[in-house]
């Protein structure tokens, strides 16, 4: 078996390995380290989990330790498609390169230009960057690439679901054709196959098994159910992880629950914390300061319960989680071997537990014909639902008692949505959950055909307050706004310009048609699947104008589109 010692690493890497408590390389690191050492490119096809970042770290600080930097001209980049994945680099860069004097500096979003500014003006040696602000210092002058020797892509196809490859292609135009690449991408989609075949040359190969969602060391259990209503499904499914996590008791030590859409992040995250649960989200919208702090708490195990996005999530190294709950089943198959490989790491044990509602079947058959198993179905813990009628009758006597107090939100309709009025047997964090999604109002009937295919509605973003315009770059704007809803082309092999994602406007709440995680065509094969629970015939019943199903044509945008997103138009 290979030891690092065998790796010709620098001494000084070696020491700050062996005091890492690490003994033997990981395969990957022991297959892509000596190519790299060798200067050769590396395509390493391998995903979070498998010692990758050392696989790379530690070659580069070999061959960087000769030489020095010279100001605003990095000799290494290493561009990761996150803030927090950036930071992980850059911790793992302190860490191994300890004993040298090489210098780096990390530019992500969220942080102000002007100390990133001193740090490049200083010189490094090693550059770590989300691509976004990466561009905006070099559109700024602040910044020459020509001097990068070695480039490092991380998590490849992470940055191609988020919109991320011109940015890339544009990098790797503006670094000299000399520079040795280091290529990680935990999947081969065919656009990331065209990148390397263009700007890797004759790279080493090097390809680590998929984490086994098989590990023995997770335990995989669905609970799946018919909620009572379709539009008390996501009510539902709240008491049924509440339900979950208290069956689990103290053997919970700390979980993190994923939601597919970030606006169901907040108040799934709301929602746990009104009922005394220590939960906090996080997801690409957050402040930054409020994601590390949130991410600091959840690791030192102040914060039992994360509840996150999966973008936000990706990649998270966090040694010892407990749990892992699915609140929603993923629409992507690859994103369940993730997220419950956020559990049973570094040989503990670990448990995976998926809701599921019936229209999440068929993300269920693509999962198991993924993993090539089927995932243990298991009953509801007792009286799991009797949560949600609680809650919600709880909610109604609110809404009656409330009825001549004039609430946040005053009258919303003709079932009288108010808010509920603050009390002390109501915490204060229970007033937007129960106001946003204790509604009976029927979802208006929208033709299948105008909503496009799998769109991910979510409430555009207002710009932030507490950063003044000049310290968030144009592009740092639009790594915000990709992070997290921009999911999904990837597999479907399109263009950024082509993808069907659409920013809605900003709306005081959201509707339940909103929070969806069904396309239309979906919901109304639901419906017919589930024959009684939803006979109520509601807007134009049966009839629809034809106006209302022409169809809907995307607009085409470029890079330097101020939105950055494709937007639909009637
Ligand atoms: P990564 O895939 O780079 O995110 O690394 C996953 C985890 O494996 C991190 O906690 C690393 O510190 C750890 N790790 C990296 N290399 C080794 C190694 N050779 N032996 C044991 N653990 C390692």
């Amino acid at each position: 078996m290979t030891k690092f010692s065998d790796l010709e690493l620098d001494p000084r890497v070696l020491q700050a390995v062996v005091e890492s408590g690490y003994e033997t390389p990981t395969p990957i690191q022991a297959q892509a380290i000596p190519p790299a050492l060798r200067g050769q490119d590396v395509l390493g096809i391998a995903q979070t989990g498998t010692g990758k970042t050392a696989g790379f770290t530690l070659p580069m600080i070999t061959l960087l330790g000769q030489g020095r930097a010279r100001a605003r001209m990095p000799r290494s980049l290493v561009l990761a498609p996150t803030r927090e994945l950036a930071a992980q680099v850059a911790e793992s860069f302190d860490k191994y390169a300890k004993y040298t004097k090489l210098t780096k500096a990390l530019l992500i979003g969220g942080v102000s230009f002007g100390d990133q500014d001193k740090l490049i003006d200083r010189g490094v040696d090693v550059l770590i960057a989300t691509p976004g602000r990466l561009l905006d210092h070099f559109e700024r002058g602040k910044l020459l690439l020509t001097g990068v020797q070695i480039m490092v892509v991380d998590e490849a196809d992470r940055m191609l679901d988020m919109g991320f490859i011109p940015d890339i292609e544009r990098i790797f135009q503006m670094t000299p054709k000399t520079r040795q690449t280091l290529f990680f991408s935990a999947t081969m989609a065919p656009e990331i196959e065209r990148i390397t075949n263009t700007f890797l040359n004759n790279p080493a190969k090097v390809e680590v098994a998929r984490q086994a969602t098989t590990n023995t060391s997770i335990e995989q259990k669905l609970f799946a159910f018919t909620p009572t209503r379709k539009d008390r499904s996501f009510t539902e499914k709240r008491a049924v992880l509440r339900a979950l996590i208290r069956a689990e008791g103290e053997s919970l030590t700390n979980a993190i629950v994923f939601c597919n859409r970030k606006m169901d992040v907040d108040v799934v995250a709301k929602s746990l914390k009104s009922h005394g649960f220590h939960a906090a989200p996080i997801h690409g919208d957050l402040d930054q300061s409020v994601r590390t702090k949130t991410l600091d708490e959840f690791r030192d195990g102040s914060l039992r319960l994360l509840i996150a996005s999966d973008v936000a999530a990706r990649g998270l190294d966090i040694p010892a989680v407990s749990h892992v709950f699915n609140f929603d089943v993923p629409s992507h198959p690859e994103d369940y071997v993730h997220r419950i490989g956020r559990t049973g790491r570094a040989g503990r044990l670990g448990k995976a537990f998926s809701i599921a509602v019936p229209s999440d079947d068929k993300y269920l058959g693509a999962i198991e014909s993924l993993v090539k198993q089927p995932i243990p179905r298991a009953d509801l813990p007792e009286g799991a639902l009797e949560g949600a009628s609680e809650n919600s009758d709880r909610a109604r006597s609110s809404r009656s008692a409330s009825s001549s107090t004039s609430g946040r939100g005053g009258s919303r309709g003709p079932r009288g949505r108010d808010a509920a009025p603050r009390s002390e047997s109501m915490p204060h964090d229970a007033i937007p959950v129960i106001e946003q999604f204790e509604t009976e109002e029927p979802a208006p009937l929208v033709p299948a055909r105008a909503q496009p295919e799998r769109a991910q509605p979510e409430r555009a973003q207002p710009e932030r307050a507490d950063r003044a315009p000049q310290e968030r770059g144009e592009r740092d704007r639009r790594d915000d706004r990709r992070r997290d809803g921009n999911r999904g082309s990837a597999e479907r092999g399109e263009q950024p310009a082509q993808r069907s994602e659409h920013r809605s406007e900003p709306r005081a709440e959201p509707r339940a048609d909103q929070r969806s995680e069904q396309p239309r065509s979906e919901q109304r094969n639901y419906r017919s699947s589930y024959p009684g629970q939803h006979d109520r015939i509601v807007g134009m019943g049966d009839h629809v104008p034809d106006f209302i199903l022409r169809s809907f044509r995307l607009r085409e945008v470029t890079p330097d589109d101020e939105d950055g997103e494709a937007t639909t138009a009637a």
